[in-house]
């Protein structure tokens, strides 16, 4: 006992950082002291809302609402720690604010009067609010994160993520399942709209802003607590979970130990620095091994190499998955055992009690012990203070949060989306091309003109984001929103292809002057999302080679979960658009660019790749050039990750790069550059800073971004840009694993222009 009491306390002051006060420690240390093992095992266990609610699992009786016996028996009979997600679909915030005061009445009830004489240990409640309150009806949306990395905007990414906490924390939630801090290096996956891109650098700048959003400043001036107008974050999904060898959600991953450092880990590591509270697990498998039954993952990397000290959150099923799906486990007792001693502090069950009784039986019977519980249940109650639930579980019954769906969050929407719009091609001068006035006769056809779930892709009030009763009727979809600007005819045709649709199209498209195609991917996310072809299903298909055969000039606008490959019609169209997912607002962004009103500024976060079975990323090695004639032609994307065109002339002059002096005799080096905007148009301009290490001892990469700033171009002016590079941004993970740095010269490119800085043996 004497033992374990010790190294519960080695543990607990493990967990202990500067903000973290005595008088917290000792309340998180009091209540755990008092706590038996069922209420322990209560703790880590996290169950679905559908298991409180009346009806069955997935089955829930319209409206929802809590059925008082079903929540007695997750609080009283397994003091069930957590909850999570919506029965399905949005609620409005009454409804929230129902399902998050009756789970503490109930809790507050019931822990009053029997367990701890006057204290109570609040339920943290858990939602998935990917682009902003997406469970809540109203709730602003934003770009999808993919979206969000084409702004290479952090400022405008941390503004989301905050009007995204407020909301959320309107509602009673103080807990986001987001951001995905996942690396989106198979554009196949299906959540690859749910990454900040191809690039790790990126991942980590937008990460990090994600988290101070959600989170306010905290771990500098909030003494350790969330307040009531933020949630706590959950990087997910830890490790490697976008690697997967097949592009197919959760299927296996190889990655070696230097990609692992170099791609996937970074992200995680600039969130945990920036104080993230919560980590999701990541479901797949990493060179055999499930991550959720990995210590060497959970225990030696997360917590001793990376230094995280919050709570760790297995993701949906993932526990019975090591039985069902990995086949690891001859049973679920075996695989509890083994989450539980690879380091997993709550698991999302989420739909019975299995774990809960499992557990309680391994720690008696001595499998698990009960060190090991008060590790986690440690962590999840420090978090429960963190987020002030045991003061002041039920804010909005104070607070009516009145700014939100407000039109100032509702304009960072659009301003959110207008900065990701990426314009790809554009044929200046050609008839089509853009911007339009706003006196042509537009015809708007596909699939995605006149639909909204295009627009705003899954987790968008239903996980998968495909039923259209959820979508709001006063929101504007692409046509609409062009008609109401348009001064000229606006008609919106063939939002089905069929042959017979297309013949009367083929008439009613005589009199216009442009047709803007405008092609959705069918919203979709995890299993559901898996695909076998990047090509576009055979009605967009139909729909982009039905338009150009009109012999109108023809815009295409996509909205994709991924990229989906259209080098077949590319050359024949006046202009393309990356619309990604941009959201409810995303259409008046949309408008705003093709009628000149915005210039677009949105660069790819990603390599678009032209072929199904070329799929190199932009930071992809020399020999990945090589082409069958022995040539450096086989990189060879639709378009290449950063590229994203104004409707200005911008060109790059004067990149000039000096050797700083520092203090500690560590090389510095400062990098300046100007971009000249040849127009009468502002425009704003995201510059990225790569480097390319000529020679080295691990096969260095052709580019790596460094750095990247978005400034404002004034029309007809020239905008300064500056930069620091020091040593560590030249290192790389050399052949022991540990990062290194070599003698020897880098390229450094920016834009088209690039200079060398040396480093002397
Ligand atoms: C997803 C997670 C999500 C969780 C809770 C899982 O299926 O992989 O990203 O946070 O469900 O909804």
């Amino acid at each position: 006992m004497k033992k374990i009491l010790f190294f519960v306390s080695w543990i607990i002051s493990l967990g202990m950082n500067a903000q973290w006060s005595n008088s917290q420690e000792a309340k998180v240390q009091d209540i755990l002291s008092q706590m038996n093992i069922e209420e322990k095992v209560g703790q880590m266990t996290q169950i679905n809302l559908d298991v409180i609610c009346e009806g069955e699992i997935y089955k829930l009786v319209e409206p929802h609402h809590i059925d008082p016996d079903k929540l007695k028996e997750a609080i009283e009979k397994y003091h069930v720690g957590s909850i999570l997600n919506c029965g399905g679909h949005a609620y409005p915030i009454a409804q929230w604010h129902e399902i998050i005061s009756g789970i503490h009445q109930a809790t507050l009830a019931y822990q009053q009067k029997h367990t701890y004489e006057s204290k109570f240990v609040p339920v943290l409640y858990g939602i998935d609010a990917i682009h902003g309150a997406n469970y809540i009806m109203g709730g602003t949306l934003f770009p999808q994160q993919l979206g969000q990395a084409a702004t290479f905007n952090p400022a405008l990414v941390q503004e989301a993520a905050r009007i995204t906490a407020y909301e959320t924390r309107a509602a009673g939630i103080p807990w986001n399942f987001s951001p995905v801090l996942d690396v989106g290096r198979v554009p196949t996956w299906s959540r690859f709209f749910e990454t900040y891109g191809e690039d790790p650098y990126l991942c980590s700048v937008l990460g990090k802003s994600c988290i101070k959003g959600y989170q306010g400043m905290f771990g500098k001036d909030n003494n350790g607590e969330v307040d009531e107008f933020h949630v706590a974050a959950c990087m997910k999904h830890f490790l490697g979970y976008s690697g997967a060898r097949t592009g197919k959600d959760r299927t296996p991953a190889y990655i070696s130990d230097i990609q692992l450092k170099e791609i996937y880990r970074p992200s995680f590591q600039a969130a945990i620095d920036e104080g993230a509270l919560t980590v999701m697990i990541n479901s797949g498998e990493i060179n055999g091994i499930p991550v959720h039954a990995n210590p060497k993952i959970l225990i030696e990397l997360l917590r001793k190499e990376m230094g995280f000290q919050g709570m760790a959150v297995t993701d949906w099923e993932d526990v019975i998955k090591l039985v069902n799906i990995h086949h690891v486990a001859e049973n679920l007792k075996d695989a509890v055992a083994l989450a539980v001693n690879a380091g997993i502090d709550m698991c999302m069950v989420p739909n019975d009690y299995n774990f809960t009784n499992l557990l309680i039986e391994l720690v008696k019977e001595g499998r698990v012990s009960e060190a090991r519980l008060d590790e986690s249940v440690y962590r999840i109650l420090k978090l429960k203070v963190q987020l002030d639930l045991f003061d002041n579980p039920v804010p909005f019954e104070k607070n009516t949060y009145p700014e939100k769906m407000s039109e100032q969050f509702q304009q960072t929407a659009v301003k959110t989306a207008e900065e990701s719009i990426t314009l790809l091609e554009n044929k200046k001068g050609q008839m089509g091309s853009l911007p339009w006035t706003n006196s042509l006769d537009i015809c708007v056809v596909g699939n995605a003109a006149n639909q909204l779930i295009y627009q705003n892709g899954a987790w968008s009030r239903t996980w998968q984001g495909t039923d259209t009763i959820w979508n709001d009727p006063a929101r504007l979809t692409v046509f609409s929103a062009i008609k109401a600007q348009n001064k000229g005819e606006t008609i919106c045709l063939l939002n089905q292809w069929t042959e017979t649709a297309a013949k009367k199209a083929k008439r009613a498209v005589k009199k216009s002057d442009v047709i803007l195609v405008c092609l959705g991917e069918k919203p979709s996310t995890e299993k559901p999302g898996d695909i076998d072809d990047l090509n576009w299903d055979k009605n967009e298909r139909q729909t982009i080679k039905w338009a150009l055969s009109t012999g109108k000039p023809v815009v295409l606008v996509m909205f994709e979960n991924r990229p989906r490959l259209v080098n077949d019609w590319v050359d024949r169209c006046a202009a393309v658009v990356m619309a990604y997912q941009p959201g409810e607002w995303g259409n008046i962004a949309l408008t705003n660019i093709l009628f000149g009103k915005t210039n677009p500024s949105g660069k790819l976060p990603f390599t678009y790749p032209r072929y199904n079975q070329s799929l190199l990323t932009y930071d992809h090695k020399h020999s990945e050039e090589l082409d069958t004639n022995f040539g450096n032609k086989a990189y060879n994307p639709q378009w290449p990750f950063g590229h994203g065109l104004s409707y200005s002339d911008l060109t790059y002059q004067n990149l000039a790069i000096t050797e700083v002096k520092t203090a500690n005799g560590n090389r510095k080096w400062s990098v300046n550059v100007e971009v000249k905007n040849n127009s009468n148009l502002d425009a704003k301009e995201s510059v990225l800073v790569y480097k390319h290490d000529r020679v080295a001892s691990i096969t260095p990469h052709v580019k790596k971004l460094i750095d990247f700033d978005k400034e404002l171009v004034k029309a007809n002016s020239v905008a300064k840009y500056s930069f620091e590079i020091d040593e560590t941004d030249l290192m790389f993970v050399g052949a022991n694993g540990q990062m290194i740095l070599e003698p020897g010269v880098w390229d450094i490119y920016v834009g088209n222009l690039s200079s060398t800085i040396e480093i002397k043996p």
